[in-house]
């Protein structure tokens, strides 16, 4: 049995791994375009800060730790062309050469790139880059150039475009390198993924730590100019935004990078991503496909496109189990996420209103305070919170978290999200047996406060 992952990130890398534990003797090979397997790339905005110095460290396990599971990495090689009749993989190696692997099952993991508006100055011939000042983040070399331009060009402002969770980190990042930071998001508030309440607060964290955010702002291009770069946008009442810069860091998503695949026949849903079902399969047969390449199943929306880094570990994993025969299902993600924005912290999971709208459920949300432990203890913080309940079933939908870096807001909305795995009520939070102590905690945890604040506030307003 040869199985053969493309993809060395999350995705790739944790089928190969499954199917080595689970069977030693299956033989693994793995093909990565980069020299960079199994990097963490979600720690990309603490090397750039300067916080993790050696970029090595972003390894979640080194090339020696991989080999030593029994996986074979080709590394500089690219994934070419997929021949499903035959069972084979044409790839090209690091001197060019082609070659064609023979697998009995494959594991497609070649995850997502970032998105490039269509606008002056980002596409067509005379695209500017890396060179110019001009950068996008999703991998290692991408990274390489950012840290280049800042130790070279040494420029004292940048133009971050995007304020979603990887353009919030990367504001902070190169904040905290001593730039002056202009960040534009052409939605009225930062952070879209939680509600404008809390988005509100992330802003005034941002604009707390100097950067200029400008909200409701479109970028329409960007152009070399004489002392640097020049970025142009459209505000809110239509009114121009002309910027100077000595840098620009667009990061405005992802899309899925689903070619390979798609020219073998492999059938494509949302944004473009691959179609697979619960057990990783595409459509194509011993084809299994993970990650931010594919269309991911939410326990709650259905279909969806969602690339997180969480998501793309556990398809990886089951989608390496099915491969060497396996029968495991991905039990479906809930988009639980969280962000560090200087010193706060915003998180979600589950459904936001028009979500839960948008498949017939009858949303309510109700905002609640409290402390994140006792405050007579020092050094207690207020967390909020927006909890999100079915009026119709007075099912847990989602939570919402805003608070200090150390308020355990992280572990917070973990369990708002095993409480929605478990398809428990709103009501039912309250009687989860959760640890107390006065310096870490309350009685009531602030997750509880806010499942009763929901309770109370919605009494009598069933759909
Ligand atoms: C800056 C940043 C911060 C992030 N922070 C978080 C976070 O805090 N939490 C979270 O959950 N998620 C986070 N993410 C998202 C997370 O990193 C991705 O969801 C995850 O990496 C997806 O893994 P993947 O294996 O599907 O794809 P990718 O990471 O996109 O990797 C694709 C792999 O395929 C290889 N490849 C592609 N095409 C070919 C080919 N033809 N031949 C050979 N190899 C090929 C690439 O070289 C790469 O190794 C972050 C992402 C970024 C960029």
């Amino acid at each position: 049995m040869h199985l053969v992952a493309i993809g060395g990130s999350d995705a790739g890398i944790s089928a190969a791994l499954r199917a080595r534990e689970l069977d030693p003797g299956v033989e693994v090979t793995v093909v990565v375009a980069d020299r960079y397997p199994n990097f963490s790339i979600c720690g990309i905005p603490y090397h750039v800060s300067g916080e993790v110095a050696d970029w090595r460290s972003l390894a979640h396990r080194t090339v020696a730790d991989l080999e030593a599971t029994g996986m074979v990495l080709r590394l500089d090689t690219v994934a070419r062309r997929i021949d499903v009749a035959d069972h084979g993989l044409l790839v090209t190696g690091p001197g060019g050469a082609e070659e064609r692997l023979a697998y009995d099952a494959l594991v497609v993991g070649t995850g997502a790139v970032s998105v490039r508006p269509p606008v002056e100055g980002l596409v067509g011939a005379g695209a500017l880059g890396a060179e110019d000042g001009v950068h996008m983040l999703h991998s290692m070399d991408d990274t390489f150039a950012v840290t280049r331009t800042l130790e070279e060009r040494r420029p004292s402002s940048a133009v971050v475009v995007g304020a979603g969770y990887i353009g919030l980190e990367m504001a902070e990042a190169l904040t905290t390198r001593g730039l002056a930071v202009t960040q534009l998001e052409q939605l009225p508030e930062v952070l879209p993924t939680v509600d404008p309440a809390l988005g509100a607060l992330v802003h005034e964290q941002l604009v707390a730590h100097g950067v200029d955010v400008r909200t409701s702002t479109t970028l329409e291009g960007v152009a070399r100019a004489d002392d640097g770069l020049e970025v142009r946008a459209r505000g809110a009442g239509g009114d121009r935004v002309t910027l100077r810069t000595d840098m620009v860091l667009v990061v405005v998503g992802v899309r899925p990078d689903a070619e390979l695949a798609a020219a073998a026949g492999a059938t494509l849903g949302i944004r473009g991503a691959l179609v697979v079902d619960r057990a990783m399969r595409t459509n194509l047969p011993d084809v299994f496909a993970a990650g931010d390449c594919v269309v991911t199943h939410h326990r709650l929306l259905g279909d969806t496109y969602l690339p997180l880094g969480t998501t793309a570990h556990k398809q990886g994993r089951v989608a390496g189990e099915n491969a060497i025969g396996g029968s495991r299902r991905f039990a479906g993600s809930l988009g639980t996420q969280v962000v560090k924005v200087f010193d706060m912290v915003a998180a979600r999971t589950g459904l936001k209103d028009a979500e839960a709208v948008s498949v017939g459920l009858h949303p309510r949300t109700v905002g609640f305070e409290g402390d994140d432990h006792k405050a007579y203890y020092p050094g207690s913080h207020r967390v909020r919170l927006r909890t999100t309940g079915d009026l119709a079933t007075g099912r847990l939908l989602g939570v919402q978290l805003f608070g200090h870096r150390h308020a355990e807001v992280a572990k917070r909305v973990d369990i708002a999200a095993a409480a929605i795995f478990a398809e428990l009520c709103v009501d039912e939070v309250s009687d989860l047996d959760l640890s107390y102590t006065p310096p870490l905690g309350s009685p009531w945890d602030v997750v509880q406060g806010g499942a009763q604040a929901w309770v109370r506030e919605t009494a009598g307003a069933g759909a």
